[in-house]
């Protein structure tokens, strides 16, 4: 049964200390999928575009042999566009503008053949969205959300509903205290997975992530990179290489649950190696193993 992911699809505008760019790939959906697609398969995404949506985009995506039944192109419409500026701290970042268009109206429509799936990425996008996708569904077993600060601020009542039938919730630091009220971190975990998420992963950057589950919290190191070209689709990247490890794995327990948060990782690192989706666009398995022995190495003592 396929991974289905739904969240944002669109174009970003990037600017880092060091470079810009301008209608790159983007969107949550676009680096969770491309992360994912090389652990596991089949994969679905659900989301919506407008019918300025470049081509070439529409290629990344079958070039990794994700499935776009679920991609709605409406004519006329203008897709979802983000634009932001990094700090010389690249782990802080401006949004610049957020314009929703096309996302305005959407009404996910899962295919008939997705509504099976067990596994199911809520990638980053309005928390009533997420809970219309929950509701199609006919059993899913291990739903995984992400969110950020924008809902957060928005739509808390909302995120409430969904927190209530997630599984796992990825956020970075400053998104858990925002959403607990709380910040000491460890309490900020512990009111939230009391919200429903049995497994809670909070990102913290170029500081790596860290893993609630049952009373124990497992740290995962970041990689030691040198060049970070650009942090845009990091945490999407991560949710992709976690759940994309365990839909291929099928095995949900502890100790494979942290090896999905090194995977998330891995994916990460080469993520922001590149600017926009370039650094997940051209992986092979073994360089994604390979860097998997060498997190293992950063932990091992
Ligand atoms: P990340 O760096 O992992 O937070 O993800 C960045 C991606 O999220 C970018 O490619 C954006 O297009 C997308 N994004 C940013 N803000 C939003 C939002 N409010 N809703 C949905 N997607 C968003």
């Amino acid at each position: 049964m396929s991974l289905l992911i739904v969240g944002s699809i669109g174009t970003d505008d990037i600017e880092t200390p060091f470079d810009s760019i301008k209608n790159a790939l983007g969107g949550s959906t676009t680096y969770i999928s491309l992360a994912a697609s090389y652990f596991t398969a089949p994969i679905s995404i659900v989301g919506v575009v407008g019918d300025d949506f470049d081509k070439a985009f529409i290629r990344t995506f079958e070039e990794h042999n994700i499935d776009l039944e679920g991609l709605q192109i409406v004519q006329g419409g203008k897709t979802f566009r983000y634009g932001c500026k990094y700090q010389y701290d690249l782990n802080v970042r401006d949004t610049l503008y957020t314009d929703l268009n096309v996302f305005e109206n959407f009404d996910p429509v899962i295919p008939e053949k997705s509504k099976k799936s067990s596994f199911v990425v809520l990638g980053n996008i309005a928390p009533k969205l997420q809970m219309n996708v929950l509701k199609q569904l006919y059993n899913p077993k291990f739903v995984v959300c992400d969110t950020m600060n924008f809902w957060i601020e928005r739509t808390k009542e909302e995120l409430l509903e969904v927190l209530k039938l997630v599984n796992v919730l990825i956020i970075n630091d400053s998104e858990a205290r925002l959403l607990a009220h709380e910040p000491n971190l460890i309490k900020a975990a512990r009111l939230i997975r009391e919200l429903g998420p049995e497994y809670l992963i909070i990102k913290k950057g170029e500081h790596g992530a860290m893993l609630f589950a049952d009373n124990t919290v497992f740290s995962a190191p970041a990689y030691p990179m040198e060049n970070i070209f650009d942090p845009t689709g990091a945490g999407d990247a991560f949710a992709g290489g976690f759940t994309g490890y365990l839909h291929k794995t099928q095995t949900i327990d502890l100790d494979n649950i942290k090896r999905a948060v090194i995977y998330g990782s891995v994916m990460a690192s080469f993520c922001v190696e590149k600017f926009s989706t370039k650094g997940l666009e051209d992986l092979s398995y073994l360089q994604i193993h390979d860097r998997f022995l060498e997190f293992r190495e950063l932990t091992n003592f």
